[in-house]
Formats: structure tokens, C-alpha cells, sequence
């Protein structure tokens, strides 16, 4: 057992946190959290990890990330290209910096030959360190659709042996790539529809058959709405697309997201405090506009395609915070709330007693300035701690 303490413990980002708190952690799971006097009382032997002016909280979640794209090229020839064993370090290197970053669990939307899943089970099984992986593998696409290089093309009729496949292979969500997008230049555009509604509608309902969930790749608002319609759980990027490369805030289709229960990931933050005024201003009055129909969010940044960097969720979360996002707000989207969005919620995500003892320590408070977050101090997972 452990005793980790800090000047607060959050415990949930949506609740106020634990003046002088601590948490116990035993075999991996959140003991016991209360005030660090009761609990060292109750357990003075027990290894103390002291941090008397910083803040316990839980690890942070990246919805959506590429662990086998290589950012430092064009990601498609590294990828198409490399052999299995280039990969599993591409993979594990890129892991490595998420967990060093204090991003305890990721979900992989698209990847090579079941890679991520291998790396996924050999953190399971306390191979090799990383974060909490769940995985997608190859994202169903038409043939010679979005990304069809990682191995995913299917037609309508292969859609249920393609869905039993992943389900059989242990794969955790299934990734659908309902419009084009940036990383495939001779393939749809980024607003173009992929698939039909039947179709995409086909695909959810083979999934929960299996018990999968159902990620929809949609850049274009045409796209979010039929992944709405098709019964999608997360929609990916959201960028909210017109045909002819402007944008499309439809009131009607936002209306349509936010009562299907589907939850977005918005995924293009790189560098945007440094984007031209017009263009700034108009991401976050985008957003504010989604937040004012109900759309809700959870932190993605894409890492490893769409400039997403895996060493930092930094541009993500300022960019909510910019919005008009409280702190705890957009704590909240990078844990408990993505824990939820993931079905993660009984494992992850908060500092509850049961749950994994996924967390990290960070110097000064980011439930009022996020940039605390990059103080990081300790990350600890199932598997152990990375004093820094
Ligand atoms: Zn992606």
C-alpha cells in the first residue's frame, strides 16, 4: 500500500476538491481518499508520498490518438511503409511520452495490422509501461475510402463479418470513417459523405450486437448528422464542414447530436493560439455554438495525425478554456466525463475508491489555472509510479 497526499485531492473534476487530502493506493486501485492525517493515522507504516503544496488528481484520458502514426513525417508512406517491428517502437515510444505527460489511459482509432492491440496487452500484462490503451485497429472504410491503407476497406455486405472480426480479435471499439479526411489527398474530401445512412446504420447495429462501441470519423456536417442518425457514440472531429470547404453551423443538426447522446470529439487545436485573429475567432465561437445546443465534448487531440502532438494535451485543454470553459470544466472532459463517454466510468477517470489508482500530482491548482498541469510531479498507474 501507498499513501500519496497533496495540498488537495480532486477527486472528481465536478466536485470540490479535498482540502489536505490523500489518497491510499493498494495492489493498483484507489484504496481509501480522505484527510491526510486520518489516513496516516489509520495506516502509518504504509510508504507516504508527500506533496504538501500541489495537487492529486486523476490521470488525464486522450479520446483520440494514432499510437503507430509517425508525426515527424507524412504519417501515411511511415505507416504503409514501416515494418512490424519499426512499429511496435513507433508505438511504444509514442505511449511512453503520453504516460510521461501525465495522459494515463488513450483510446487508438486507427492503426496497422492489430498492433496497438499487442502493445495494449503487453501493458495489461505488465510487460512493458505505458497508459491504458483501448483500440480500435482498422477503421472500416469503403475501398479506396479514407485511410483504406490500413487495411479496413469493406462493403455494405462485408460489414458484419468485418464488426464480428474486431470483436473476435478483442479489439475494444469499432472506428467507422463516415467522410473523407486529410491524411488520404486522392480519396473523398473532408466534407464528402462516405457510406450511406443504411449502412452506417448497419455497422452500430452489428457492433452492439458484439457489445462494441461505435467511433464515426465525420469532419462534415452532413457526416456528424448521419452519424447521429446511425446511432453513433462518439463523433470524431466534428469539424462542422460545408461542401464547399466553409463551415455548416446547422442549429438542426447540432439539435440532433446533442439529443442522440452521442458525444464529439474535436481534435484541431494544434498551435491555435497562433492562428490568424479571423481564424481563432472563429474556432471558438464555433464551439461556443455547439456548447449552446447541448453537444457535449471530450478531450481528443488526434496525437500522431492532425498535428495532435503526444506529449502534450496542453493546446486541447486551453482551447476549451478559451471558449469560456471553467478549469474544472475541461478537467472534467479529460477524465471523468471521457471516462464515461468511453465506458470506462467504473475504471477510470476519478480518484474513487475501487477504480484504478490512475492518477498524477501536479505543483499549484489547475482547477484555477490549467497550466499547472504541466508541473507534473508523479504519474502513477496500475503498474507503478514515474517520480519526476
Ligand atoms: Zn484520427
Amino acid at each position: 500500500m501507498e499513501l500519496v497526499s497533496g495540498r488537495r485531492v480532486v477527486v472528481d473534476a465536478e466536485r470540490p476538491p479535498l482540502d489536505h487530502a490523500a489518497v491510499l493506493v493498494a495492489d493498483g486501485r484507489v484504496a481509501a481518499v480522505g484527510p491526510t492525517a486520518d489516513l496516516v493515522a489509520a495506516h502509518p507504516d504504509v510508504t507516504h508520498r508527500a506533496f504538501p503544496d500541489a495537487t492529486v488528481l486523476p490521470g488525464l484520458i486522450d479520446a483520440h490518438v494514432h499510437l503507430a502514426f509517425d508525426v515527424t513525417r507524412d504519417p501515411v508512406p511511415a505507416l504503409r511503409d514501416a515494418d512490424h517491428d519499426a512499429l511496435r517502437t513507433t508505438i511504444r515510444t509514442h505511449a511512453a511520452a503520453m504516460l510521461a505527460a501525465g495522459i494515463t489511459t488513450v483510446r487508438d482509432l486507427g492503426d496497422r495490422d492489430g498492433l496497438v492491440a499487442a502493445f495494449r496487452d503487453d501493458v495489461a500484462a505488465g510487460v512493458v509501461p505505458g497508459p491504458r490503451v483501448l483500440t480500435a485497429g482498422a477503421p472500416l472504410t469503403p475501398p479506396g475510402g479514407h485511410c483504406w491503407f490500413l487495411g479496413g476497406e469493406v462493403g455494405r455486405d462485408g460489414v458484419r463479418a468485418a464488426v464480428a472480426a474486431r470483436a473476435a480479435a478483442g479489439l475494444d471499439v469499432v472506428k467507422v470513417m463516415a467522410s473523407g479526411g486529410m491524411l488520404t489527398p486522392a480519396g473523398p474530401g473532408i466534407a464528402d459523405v462516405q457510406f450511406d445512412l443504411p449502412t452506417l446504420r448497419l455497422v452500430v447495429e452489428a457492433a452492439r450486437e458484439v457489445g462494441l462501441p461505435v467511433a464515426v470519423h465525420a469532419h462534415g456536417t452532413a457526416s456528424i448528422a448521419m452519424a447521429a442518425r446511425a446511432g453513433a457514440d462518439t463523433i470524431e472531429h466534428a469539424g462542422w464542414y460545408a461542401p464547399d470547404g466553409g463551415r455548416d453551423l446547422d442549429d438542426a443538426v447540432a439539435e440532433l447530436v446533442a439529443a442522440s447522446g452521442a458525444v464529439t470529439v474535436p481534435t484541431r487545436f494544434r498551435g491555435w493560439p497562433d492562428w490568424p485573429a479571423a481564424e481563432r475567432t472563429a474556432a471558438l465561437a464555433r464551439q461556443r455554438w455547439a456548447d449552446g445546443h447541448g453537444v457535449p465534448v471530450i478531450v481528443g487531440n488526434d496525437a500522431g495525425a492532425g498535428q495532435g502532438r503526444f506529449d502534450d494535451l496542453h493546446d486541447a485543454l486551453t482551447y476549451y478554456a478559451a471558449v469560456g470553459w471553467t478549469p474544472a470544466q475541461v478537467l472534467a472532459a479529460a477524465t471523468g466525463r471521457a471516462a464515461d463517454a468511453l465506458g470506462l466510468g467504473g475504471v477510470t477517470g476519478r480518484l474513487l475508491p475501487g477504480l484504478a489508482a490512475d492518477l498524477i500530482v501536479v505543483d499549484g491548482d489547475p482547477l484555477t489555472d490549467l497550466s499547472a498541469l504541466r508541473c507534473l510531479r508523479l504519474v502513477s498507474t496500475k503498474w507503478g509510479y514515474s517520480p519526476r
